[in-house]
This record gives C-alpha cells, sequence and structure tokens, in this order.
C-alpha cells in the first residue's frame, strides 16, 4: 500500500463522518449564504476540530467566497480542503543531522508511546541510520519487556534498568552506549504514569538536564504522543505538557480507530506545534511522516 492509501484509508472514520455531514448541509442550500456558513461552523465543532479553530476555518471560507465571488454551494468542499490544508501546514521533518541525535518520547500512560517509537526506529534503520533504544519507562516491568519487543522486530538496541530504576539513569546509560558504539538515533522511552505536574514535570527536567550535559550540541527532538480517539482531551494534554516541556512536535495515534481525525487542526492551530507523524495502525509500517495535502484530502472528500 502506498503512502497516500495508508494515511487515507488510516482517515476513512474521519472521512465519513465529515462527508456525510458537510454533504448533507451544502445539498440542503441553492447558493450560499450566512445560514450555511453557521451550519458548517457547527459540523465542524462537532468533529473535534474545536470552537475556535472551527470559527477561524469559516471566517476564512466566508473571505474566500466573497473575495471570488463564489456561487455555487458545491465549490465549498475544495475552498474547505484548501483552508484546512494550509491550516496544517509545517515541517514535519526531525532534526537528526547530528552523530548521535536523541529523540524523547512522552505523552501520557497508554497513548502509543511505545509502539510509536517501535515504527519510529524501524522508519530510521530503513533510511540507514543506527538507532538505539532507552527503557527510561521504568514504572512497570512489563513496559520495558514491551519495548524490548518492539527493539526486537525494528532490529535495534535496546538499553534497560531493572524495574523501578531512576529514568534519567537509564537515559545516561543509553546514551553512554550510543557514543561507545557510535549510534546515530537515540529514541528514549518515558513513563506517563507521573501523579501530578510537579512529578512530570521533575522528571523530565532531570532527563533533559542529563541530555544537555553529556549531549550539549546534539540535535534533539522531543516528540508529544497523543490518542485522536481522545479528541478534545488530546488538545487539553498537549496544552499541559506545553507548560513542563519544549516539545519540537507530536505524533497523533490511533488515527484509523476513530472519526476524531480533526483534532489536528485544533492541536496545530491552537497550540502552534508541528504534527510530525500520525499513527494509522498497529503494525511496524503504521506510522506515516505527516503531510498536510494528504491529509486535507483524506479528511475531506470532494468526489460527490
Ligand atoms: P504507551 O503507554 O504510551 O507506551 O502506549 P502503547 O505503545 O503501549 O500503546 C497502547 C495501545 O495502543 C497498544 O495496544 C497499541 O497497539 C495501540 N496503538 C498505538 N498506536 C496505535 C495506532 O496508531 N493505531 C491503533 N489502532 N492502535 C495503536
Ligand atoms: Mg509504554
Amino acid at each position: 500500500m502506498g503512502l497516500f492509501s495508508k494515511i487515507k484509508s488510516g482517515l476513512q472514520k474521519t472521512r465519513n463522518a465529515l462527508a456525510q455531514n458537510i454533504n448533507s448541509v451544502i445539498n440542503s442550500f441553492t447558493k450560499i449564504d450566512e445560514e450555511l456558513f453557521e451550519e458548517l461552523e457547527e459540523i465542524l465543532v462537532l468533529s473535534d476540530i474545536g470552537c475556535v479553530t472551527a470559527e477561524e476555518i469559516c471566517g476564512e471560507l466566508r473571505a474566500k467566497v466573497k473575495k471570488d465571488g463564489i456561487k455555487d454551494p458545491n465549490e465549498i468542499k475544495m475552498l474547505l480542503r484548501e483552508i484546512v490544508s494550509e491550516m496544517i501546514e509545517g515541517d514535519c521533518s526531525l532534526r537528526l543531522s547530528t552523530t548521535p541525535s536523541v529523540i524523547l518520547v512522552i505523552g501520557v500512560n497508554g497513548v502509543g508511546k511505545t509502539t510509536t517509537i517501535g515504527k519510529l526506529a524501524a522508519r530510521l534503520k530503513a533510511e540507514g541510520k543506527s538507532v538505539m533504544l532507552g527503557a527510561a519507562d521504568t514504572f512497570r516491568a512489563a513496559a520495558i519487556d514491551q519495548l524490548g519487543v518492539w527493539a526486537e522486530r525494528a532490529g535495534v538496541p535496546m538499553v534497560k534498568g531493572v524495574e523501578g530504576t531512576d529514568p534519567a539513569s537509564v537515559v545516561f546509560d543509553t546514551i553512554a552506549s550510543a557514543k561507545a558504539k557510535g549510534a546515530d538515533v537515540i529514541i528514549c522511552d518515558t513513563a506517563g504514569r507521573l501523579h501530578n505536574k510537579k512529578n512530570l514535570m521533575d522528571e523530565l527536567a532531570k532527563i533533559h538536564r542529563i541530555i544537555e550535559r553529556e549531549l550539549p550540541s546534539s540535535d534533539k527532538e522531543t516528540l508529544l504522543v497523543l490518542d485522536a480517539t481522545t479528541g478534545q482531551n488530546a488538545v487539553n494534554q498537549a496544552r499541559e505538557f506545553k507548560n513542563v516541556a519544549d516539545i519540537s512536535g507530536i505524533v497523533l495515534t490511533k488515527l484509523d480507530g476513530t472519526a476524531r481525525g480533526g483534532v489536528v487542526l485544533a492541536i496545530k492551530n491552537e497550540l502552534n506545534i508541528p504534527v510530525k507523524f500520525v499513527g494509522v495502525g498497529e503494525g511496524i509500517d503504521d506510522l506515516q511522516p505527516f503531510d498536510a495535502t494528504e491529509f486535507a484530502s483524506g479528511i475531506i472528500d470532494t468526489e460527490e
């Protein structure tokens, strides 16, 4: 399956839900008027795009319709697609030019961090990079084992400690091992089970200090993993994490299982953090680089 079709098929539920609603609104109007915009805005809000962003999209839509003198409601979908695409555009590349470079993966429990790391390791390895994983989610032995399974699947080494080890010390050991072996990219898993914000802040700060101290001039990425099925809750999580960590990009997982893909727009527009990858399944190949144009055509069907 090609790149386009993977994203597109991953977005099927979102597309179907949106298309049905958008079509029924558009088909019930013969000309474009204020009522049409209001009904469209309602649909966008309901599809997890969020109030603020839905309002912005409709504002732009009004402006475009006016500027281009558009009269036919059927042309709205193409305009919507354009507006959405422009809104979510951004640089989705990872900065990994130094040897080693570091990717720290953060997010709450269950969003798909460990799975994403496995997929990302396989992807980077296929690009010719040597990857080393650090099992810094030391909260449960099972979490370490799970990353171990992914390390094997991706065919990359992993550094671990025993359950309950200080996560920062696992990060330290992973960096030391990566330096010794000349690895290109270090990817560190983290726990998402910290009881409160202070706890989380302290732990992430400590990990960051170790990375800065050991690799002062290396490229660093901090990827926040969010679960698309949680809709607006994912936006709230992003807001919380933005306060405690310097996030360089977002990975939005489980798009395949939800009609809430519109949440990408809220995340990008309200928080201004680029979405770098999307998860579209549980398999090793189911992580795709985010592409604004593909995404926009994946959620807004202009065929009917
Ligand atoms: P973590 O607690 O953040 O490390 O989350 P895990 O990596 O353990 O993932 C939690 C569950 O989500 C697992 O059952 C994964 O298989 C599943 N998962 C992760 N990413 C995706 C995705 O893109 N699509 C689907 N359908 N499931 C996913
Ligand atoms: Mg995990």
